[in-house]
């Protein structure tokens, strides 16, 4: 099978391109955005062996975690998805079913959140490399960002920690589900507005990293002085400093009416935010040292 011929094919499986003006098969997609929305746009790198390994994750794995870390990054910006951008390079001998599988997995999860397959390129390498942008919007001026939380509001989280972190090591039973197929909380994220947060990011590369990425941007410290919901069976190392859980961590003023679940998902108070000494996030009166994810360290 030729280039054309595979994009054919990808289109084909794509179908109709909801949202767009014009879709994949041309130089550019076209995208008419509505008045009063803002875009909002997120890319991501799936490298095998850096992010996946061929021997624990199928086709379908990749193309659906490809696509549900930007829609992570969309929640937690309070986004509706639009549409997305996927660039794939593999290797000669994956050709053919690997690329369909890839692409039901992508695409079952896009046709269920509203972000369609606008385009993308293809090319071959020695290793599997994949990467994606996705386009969202909000209504102008209301998205949600990391640098805006303020002194006394108080911090939460959705879902339980350490879940991902967990079925990486055991590579079994819900924790292996949450590391394959994390669900992006988009509806969550959406609903944020009605609960006056003030700032909001998703937790990709641990807690204890992420808590100090916002504080840092919002110019402010954390006490971690609630209890942490902790996924079933995980230890309090893979909750506060374990890597991908997308789930929401958010801000509100302490009298915000958050409910103990929201959109399906619980909610739970973990921390207080204070004034200066940026970035600081404190357990117990001792300094949280940010060990979560960090490609470069
Ligand atoms: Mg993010």
């Amino acid at each position: 099978m030729n280039e054309r011929e595979l994009i054919e094919r990808i289109r084909t499986q794509a179908g109709r391109p909801r949202g767009l003006v014009h879709g994949i098969g041309d130089d550019c997609a076209i995208y008419a955005p509505k008045a009063g929305e803002e875009l909002l746009f997120t890319t991501d790198f799936l490298i095998e062996g850096v992010h996946f390994q061929q021997s624990t994750h199928t086709a379908a794995d990749v193309g659906y975690k490809a696509l549900a870390r930007g829609l992570s990054d969309i929640a937690a910006m309070g986004g509706s998805p639009r549409f997305c951008l996927v660039s794939l390079a593999i290797p000669q001998t994956l050709r053919g079913r690997w690329i369909d599988e890839f692409y039901k997995g992508l695409l079952t999860l896009a046709r269920t959140t509203g972000a369609t397959l606008a385009g993308g390129d293809l090319a071959q390498s020695e290793k599997v490399f994949c990467d994606i942008v996705v386009c969202g919007s909000v209504k102008k001026g209301s998205a949600l960002r990391r640098d805006t939380a303020k002194p006394k509001d108080a911090i939460y989280v959705s879902g339980a920690l350490g879940g991902s972190s967990l079925g990486l090591s055991t590579g079994k039973g819900r924790a292996w589900k949450k590391h394959l197929r994390p669900q992006p909380r988009l509806k969550l994220g959406q609903a944020l507005h009605k609960l006056r947060a003030t700032a909001c990011m998703d937790l990709s590369d641990g807690l204890s990293i992420d808590l100090q990425r916002l504080c840092a941007a919002s110019r402010v410290s954390a006490d971690l002085d609630g209890e942490l919901p902790m996924f079933d069976g995980a230890s309090i190392e893979q909750a506060l400093h374990g890597g991908e859980d997308y789930e929401l961590l958010f801000t509100a003023p302490a009298n915000a009416p958050v409910p103990r679940s929201l959109a399906g998902v619980p909610l739970t108070r973990i921390g207080t935010i204070h004034r200066g000494n940026a970035g600081c996030v404190k357990i117990d009166e001792f300094e949280l040292q940010p060990l979560g994810y960090d490609h470069f360290r």
